[in-house]
């Protein structure tokens, strides 16, 4: 135990490259932090060379929610201003029953990652990219939103403290979820007085229970996910809990996930619960255009640049599911899915398989995908961001 604790110290003192505020911060939590966590955490840490890590099951991780040390919040008043944020150990947070997230989801929330490289530094994959999509989904849902250094910094801090957390290469990723919600009380419908910007980590290995294998997915035509006008270009958190109705539907039936048709002539594809979806037909490779319902994904945005430095004809348009049924090869995108080959879509009463091979289309592009976010291919792009 005593070990545990120097190493702990050890650890929350390492950030020497984070600027003063952020060492205060750090020396504020530190005692605080360590006693709380000498209370909750009884797990012995283990030397790894020179790094730390918490004492994990690294090789069996999936993609559920184990907390990582700490968290980071920062909160906005009426003025309309987030000031300085700060760490503090992960826990539960208090909110008012008349929260304006509570009672009229007025919230948005994000997903990014920390990569491990070999050597053990870590990485974070174009962030400023999550802190632009927060700030338009902000503007859409009236809330105000942090900073892009603002949101970028407490990235990097989140990552930074719970560095421990982050898998070895090879094995996981640090899932970071930033979440920004109307925290004040408010009864009559309208914008919350105040907000709450958190961020908070957890490690993870594969999104789907299928692991790398290929995922099976069922065409909803009942439920539809957005509707022209509505907030599915953004992620907020109201476009999540009404999909777990076809969601769980087609979970028993044995299919890893939906894709959703548009809602008004239910025959173009958009995308899955939580991710993007691409067609491959020869050297094509199409995905649906965005237009305010689908989620306009970083990792979709990366692929198809990477698919076209590759010598493809990247197209975005709206895409039939008839196109779909006929394609070659199809995936899907994001950050927690990475690059993930579909083997079959059920469509009505048809069921087409697709190529999964090992030279795919989506292995060579989430190859070349991974080795940017992990440090093995060198970005010429600027998409990765050393942190320490
Ligand atoms: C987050 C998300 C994606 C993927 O976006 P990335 O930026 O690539 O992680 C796609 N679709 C939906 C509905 C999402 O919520």
């Amino acid at each position: 135990m005593i070990k545990a604790i120097s190493s702990l110290r050890k650890t929350l003192v390492l950030p020497l490259h984070l600027h003063i505020r952020t060492l205060q911060t750090f020396a504020k939590y530190n005692a605080q932090a360590a006693s709380a966590l000498r209370e909750e955490r009884k797990t012995p840490l283990y030397q790894n060379g020179d790094d730390e890590y918490v004492d994990l099951d690294w090789d069996n991780l999936g993609f559920g929610l184990t907390p990582a040390d700490y968290m980071y919040v920062m909160k906005c008043s009426k003025v309309g201003e987030f000031t300085q944020g700060e760490l503090s150990p992960y826990g539960n947070i208090q909110l008012s029953p008349s929260a304006g997230v509570l009672n009229y989801g007025q919230a948005i929330y994000e997903g990014t990652k920390a990569y491990r490289k070999e050597n053990g530094k870590l990485l974070l994959f174009r962030p400023d990219h999550n802190a632009l999509r927060m700030k338009l989904g902000a503007e859409r849902m009236l809330m105000p939103s942090p900073s892009v250094d603002q949101f970028v910094n407490a990235i990097k801090q989140t990552a930074l403290a719970n560095k421990r957390w982050v898998p070895p290469s090879g094995k996981g990723t640090l899932y970071i979820r930033p979440l920004l919600m109307g925290s004040g009380p408010i009864l009559g419908l309208g914008p919350a007085p105040e907000y709450t910007f958190i961020v908070y980590a957890s490690p993870v290995g594969n999104y789907f229970k299928e692991g790398m294998a290929a995922l099976n997915l069922y065409v909803e035509e009942e439920y539809v996910r957005a509707a022209p006008g509505g907030a599915g270009g953004v992620k907020s958190i109201t476009n999540y809990a009404p999909v777990l109705k076809a969601l769980s539907r087609a979970k028993s039936q044995g299919f890893s996930d939906v894709l959703y048709l548009d809602s008004v002539k239910k025959k173009y594809l958009e995308e899955a619960s939580s991710c993007n979806v691409f067609v491959v037909k020869g050297r094509t490779i199409s995905t649906p255009a965005t237009n305010g319902t689908i989620l306009e994904g970083i990792t979709r945005k990366s692929v198809m640049e990477i698919a076209s430095d590759q010598g493809y004809q990247v197209v975005e348009k709206a895409v039939h599911v008839d196109e779909v049924m006929d394609a070659d090869e199809v995936f899907c995108t994001g950050t927690a899915v990475v690059v993930a080959p579909v083997g079959t879509i059920t469509y009505q009463d048809k069921r087409v398989e697709y190529k999964t091979r090992d030279e795919s289309v989506c292995q060579k592009l989430r190859s070349v995908l991974v080795g940017i976010q992990t440090g093995l291919i060198e970005d010429n792009k600027g998409w990765v961001t050393n942190i320490n």
